[in-house]
């Protein structure tokens, strides 16, 4: 007990010593923070920054000097002043990748984002009757041309159009589903429970590995009032396995005047070698498969914005359109823009969308392409080491590995690519270190991966000559800050 209680009078001594607020506030790196970030910023790092240095007292260790607090505090108001949603680079090789925001933007969908978002706009304003217009129209030409569609619609994202659609064409009735597709799709978006809230009751059908058109037939009553399809997206059920063909399943639906919706996931808009690979259809052939409505999303192998987009018969899309809960799902001016903006990519003359679309871009690239961006990648890293003074800190390899559509996009497919690998010797750049201070340190964080103990930047995502740039000084900083301690 004695030696506890001269411990605690030794603690209170140390907590005693941290310098008073105005002392630290008078110290020219508060000073400074309070002039860069606002004092309101610099008041608060100041108080969470005092707040960790009792606690790191209570826990044992040294009080830090008034300079080295005022550093710190200088340092946290710089982070606390950095928007939280800001740009990455994408050294992943997830080319989808739901984390880190889904789909680039081309440049002229970014333009067309700026446009709207500065000023006024027709979002609900006809130029024809000069009054009141739709919000709906603006990308529904360009679905129908390009998806072979009657009628399209556009919500929030592809949760919301499922949940819509539901709601409007099932609402206490039955929605007949293969247990093969009672799926959960990144976190939160599960099957079951979005019939659940859309008022809609579920009846499941067949197994999860095989379902037959006779199950979904059996299962039909007077309360059905749609069958309907999800794409499984992140899982594939390989070997003992059978599902019922999309024109199977529509002539059953419509001899029994029923609804065939499918939930199609990705929704790509044009044929490329991957989605065969994959054994997948474009929204057009699946549409012509013979479903009435299909809903996917804007943001994934569409490349656009984050949307939800439904087409198919318009009576159906009215229904759709015209329910309450349309109101809360609608897109809003900068999603329309970005994704006609996109839309029109792929109607244009001028350039394939493998080109155009950032998305299909990165999907299609070729190897060789790849391996020159790895190897311009390896050189910036190998100079930047060189003018830190420390060339040899880091082996910077040009390796072969493999990326993915990712988005729950494609799962079986692998796409062969070019990375930087970096590996030391010295442990503190071991890869899992330098991983995290990739992330947490800089401005811009750059987000790798590891394999087999080596830190990898796969060139596929990472965009234009900017983002190798970035990583390649982030890195350097990273290596250079360890070395010094
Ligand atoms: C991704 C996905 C969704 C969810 O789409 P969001 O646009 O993320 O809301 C729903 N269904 C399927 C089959 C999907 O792949």
């Amino acid at each position: 007990m004695e030696s506890g209680d001269r411990m605690t009078d030794e603690v209170k001594e140390r907590l005693r010593s941290i310098p008073p607020v105005n002392d630290l506030l008078a110290e020219w790196p508060v000073i400074k923070a309070a002039g860069e970030a606002g004092d309101a910023i610099a008041r608060a790092a100041l108080n969470d920054e005092l707040a960790h240095e009792r606690s790191r007292i209570m826990g044992g260790a040294e009080p830090r000097g008034k300079r080295d607090l005022a550093l710190a505090v200088s340092e946290r108001a710089h982070r606390d002043a950095r928007p939280s949603l800001r740009p990455v680079v994408n050294a992943t090789g997830v080319v989808v990748h739901t984390n880190l925001g889904r789909a680039p933007l081309a440049p002229s969908a970014v333009a067309a984002v700026d446009a709207v978002a500065r000023g006024y706009s027709t979002l609900e304003y006809s130029v024809d009757t000069c009054s009141r217009g739709s919000r709906s129209n603006h990308a529904m030409r360009l679905i129908r041309t390009l998806t072979g569609a009657e009628g399209a619609l556009v919500v929030n994202n592809n949760a919301a159009a499922v949940l819509l659609v539901l709601a409007a064409l099932a609402p206490g009735r039955e929605v007949i589903v293969s247990r093969g597709e009672l799926v959960e799709i990144g976190g939160s978006f599960r099957v079951p429970d979005i019939i659940a809230a859309s008022g809609a009751t579920l009846v499941e059908v067949g197994s999860t590995n095989r379902t037959r058109l006779s199950d979904y037939e059996r299962a039909i009553t007077r309360d059905t009032a749609m069958l309907l399809k999800v794409h499984p997206s992140n899982y594939r059920i390989e070997g003992f396995h059978e599902e019922v063909d999309p024109p199977q399943l529509a002539r059953l639906a419509h001899d029994h005047g029923l609804v065939l919706f499918e939930d199609l996931g990705s929704g790509a808009l044009v044929e490329m070698d991957i989605l065969k690979e994959g054994g997948e259809l474009t929204a057009r052939e699946s549409l012509a498969s013979g479903a009435d409505l299909i809903s996917c999303s804007g943001d994934k192998l569409l490349g656009a914005s984050q949307a939800g987009i439904i087409f198919g018969r318009s009576n159906l899309i009215e229904r759709c359109a015209g329910h309450p809960m349309m109101r809360a799902l609608r897109p809003d001016k900068m999603t329309l823009a970005a994704l006609e903006a996109t839309l029109r990519l792929y109607v244009s003359g001028q350039e394939p969308p493998t080109r155009s679309v950032p998305v299909l871009n990165m999907l299609t690239c070729p190897v060789k392409q790849l391996e020159r961006r790895a190897t311009d990648l390896a050189q910036r890293i190998r100079t930047l080491l060189e003018k830190a003074g420390c060339p040899d800190a880091l082996r910077v390899e040009v390796v072969e590995g493999t990326s993915m559509p990712g988005g729950g996009a494609l799962p079986t497919v692998e796409l062969p690519t070019f990375c930087v690998a970096v590996t030391a010797a010295d442990q503190r750049l071991a890869a899992d270190g330098l991983k995290r201070a990739l992330v947490q340190e800089g401005d811009t964080p750059v987000v790798t991966r590891i394999a087999h103990d080596r830190l990898l930047f796969d060139v596929r995502t990472m965009i234009g000559t900017d983002d190798l740039a970035i990583a390649a000084e982030a890195l350097a900083r990273c290596v250079r800050r360890r070395l010094s301690r």
